[in-house]
């Protein structure tokens, strides 16, 4: 037996330094918006170990599905035959499509790999290679997915070549198009709009074009939800030049932004759309959808894969739509997300902290507080302010809320804190996370 402090000292020893972590804690419990570690630490969880268990930890219900599972049928070969989950699950997720023409699956294991497959199937099905992907954006870590991920460099540094045919174009969001955070959504769009017509006109030309692939918010980007105007437009563009529209729904999807998917709430209809995360509320599975004619362009026996549509884990996908189907998430999620807002807002507003922060931006309970940032080179109307405030604030603001006991992360791009607690936490224990935050960012504003 092992103190934490000596896990600790071997997982640093024996885990690659390419892991990152938070803390060095071991965790062993968790149940709803709680986590425990080996030491008996109790954390409030607002990672939902980001984004995946909706539904809080443990829940009973998928608990007993899996139990079930594990008994009756623990691995079958999507390649070899059906296993009854895998298609009980599509049963669940046939109704809750945001259109109907999106009715042909295909499980993978992980958000990249369903990623790749979506890039895969666009390129065989339009006969095209290049693929635009949004500035800021995150699809992932693997090779496909890493060269659509524009959040960060590190995820693609000195490891190339990428993937080719990717093209970058900006996302609607104040950072990517160099302009004050006040601009309205209409300029926004009417920038975002202008850029995309420019790269389908000097970078690739729509008859080379497979596809647009957006995340509805954008997730590792700074939690930035693309305005309604924008997906809609996409979806013309698309539909002028037979690109194919891909959304990917990885971290918004499972009513994390108050709709089964966030999608939603422009009414836009995806060509290919992309899941994970909290479909199974924890167990590892993925998946792509599109419309039959699309999805049926692969060869037989072309997609596939050993793990891939796990039965243990459709089974936790079963019991797990049929929770979001019962549970009153999106209510809890409506009442959550509007408590979130006004704390961040009036700390936004308030003379104490106002300073420090340059933006706040909610959608369901995907909340997000950024920072100014004295580094940042868009300083615009605040480049004042911004010479007066301390440097990393979103880290500074973080370490406090670890220390008193609330895992909270920050986002890959310009100082940003975001809020993802499991969609079923209580009333008082978002009281509690808000009030451990809003303390934080007082002790960094004084
Ligand atoms: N797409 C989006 C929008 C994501 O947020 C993520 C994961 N954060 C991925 C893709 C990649 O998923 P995974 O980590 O399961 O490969």
């Amino acid at each position: 037996i092992h103190t934490e402090a000596e896990w600790a000292e071997f997982g640093k020893e024996h885990v690659t330094h390419g892991l990152g972590r938070l803390r060095d804690h071991v965790m062993v419990k968790g149940r709803g918006a709680e986590l425990w570690t080996s030491e008996e630490k109790r954390f409030l969880d607002f990672t939902s170990g980001i984004g995946v268990v909706n539904l809080g930890h443990c829940h009973p219900a998928i608990t007993a599905a899996v139990t079930q599972q594990a008994d009756s049928l623990v691995h079958m070969q999507c390649s070899i035959a059906f296993s009854a989950p895998y298609l009980q699950l599509i049963e669940h997720l046939l109704p809750v499509m945001p259109h109907p023409s999106l009715d042909s699956f295909f499980f993978w294991n992980s958000g990249s790999e369903a990623v790749e497959a979506a890039v895969k199937v666009a390129r065989k099905y339009t006969g095209r290679q290049n693929i635009i992907t949004m500035q800021g954006s995150y699809h992932g870590r693997t090779y496909g997915s890493a060269a659509l991920t524009k959040s960060k460099t590190i995820y693609s540094q000195n490891t190339g070549p990428m993937m080719s045919g990717v093209i970058t174009t900006p996302f609607p969001y104040w950072h990517s198009l160099g302009v004050s955070p006040s601009t309205s959504e209409e300029e926004l769009c009417r920038m975002a709009f202008h850029q995309l017509d420019l790269v389908l006109k000097q970078q690739t030309a729509p008859s080379d074009t497979a596809a647009i692939i957006i995340e509805p918010v954008q997730g590792e980007g700074g939690y930035v939800p693309c305005p309604p105007k924008f997906l809609h437009y996409l979806r013309e563009v698309c539909d002028k030049h037979s690109i194919l529209l891909i959304i990917d729904e990885v971290q918004t999807g499972f009513y994390r932004t108050g709709k089964y998917f966030a999608i939603q709430h422009s009414g836009v209809r995806p060509d290919l759309m992309i899941f994970a995360k909290g479909i199974a509320n924890g167990f590892p599975i993925s998946g792509i959808v599109g419309s039959k004619k699309v999805m049926n362009c692969m060869p037989v026996g072309s997609m596939g894969g050993t793990y891939a549509g796990n039965p243990v884990c459709c089974a936790a996908g079963v019991a797990a739509q049929e929770v979001y189907k019962t549970g009153h998430i999106a209510e809890n999620v409506a009442e959550r997300s509007a408590e979130m807002r006004s704390v961040l807002e009036s700390l936004a507003k308030s003379s104490k902290t106002s300073h420090l922060i340059i933006d706040t931006r909610i959608l369901g309970l995907m909340g997000a507080i950024e920072f100014r940032s004295p580094s940042s080179p868009l300083t615009m109307e605040g480049i004042s302010q911004n010479q007066n405030v301390p440097k990393d604030i979103g880290k500074r603001v973080q370490k406090c809320c670890l220390d008193k006991g609330m895992l909270i992360l920050t986002t890959s791009c310009f100082d940003t804190i975001r809020f993802i607690p499991p969609l079923i936490i209580s009333e008082k224990e978002m009281e509690e996370g808000m009030s451990i935050f809003r303390d934080a960012v007082e002790t960094v504003a004084k």
